[in-house]
């Protein structure tokens, strides 16, 4: 699939479009979802332009892996849910509605049901208040 550089997140990479950044090292990238599907639900993305897993290569799957686990480590630190689900579709056959490769990480409830897939905007303060937890559980890992 050839690959749109006017996706929301290239444009987030590049700096013209806002985002509540969690983490960046020089593969990836760390941000709040703004229509999260439970509190904590973070987007890991490569910086590498792979509009989804099939031209990703293997230096941006590798990095976006290791960003992706120290992610959910972080959420589990800073929220402590019992659970964790990541998950990363690829086509809109699968449900994937920004074209460029992204790790779902979103944590999970026992009994809690999952808010619908990108339908409610979240209050930017709430997510920005979520994502200094996040951040400051993040450097426990290193
Ligand atoms: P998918 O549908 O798997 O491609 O996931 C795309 C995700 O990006 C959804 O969960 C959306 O809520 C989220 N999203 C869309 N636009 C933005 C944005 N500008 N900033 C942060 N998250 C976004």
């Amino acid at each position: 699939m050839s690959y749109d550089p006017n996706n929301v997140f290239a444009q987030i990479l590049r700096g013209q479009a806002p985002c509540i950044k969690v983490f960046e090292d020089q593969m990836t990238l760390v941000f709040m979802d703004i229509m999260p599907q439970a509190e904590g639900h973070l987007l890991v993305i490569p910086k590498e332009p792979a509009s989804q897993i099939f031209e990703l290569s293997d230096n941006a799957a590798a990095a976006c892996m290791l960003t992706a686990r120290k992610a959910a480590i972080a959420v589990r630190a800073a929220l402590n849910p019992p659970g964790m689900i990541l998950a990363q579709a690829n086509g809109s056959a699968a449900g994937q509605t920004v074209p460029h490769f992204h790790i779902h990480v979103i944590p999970r409830h026992s009994g809690e049901f999952l808010a619908p897939h990108a339908a409610r905007r979240e209050d930017t303060d709430k997510l920005k208040e979520l994502a200094k937890r996040i951040i400051a559980a993040w450097p426990e890992l290193e």
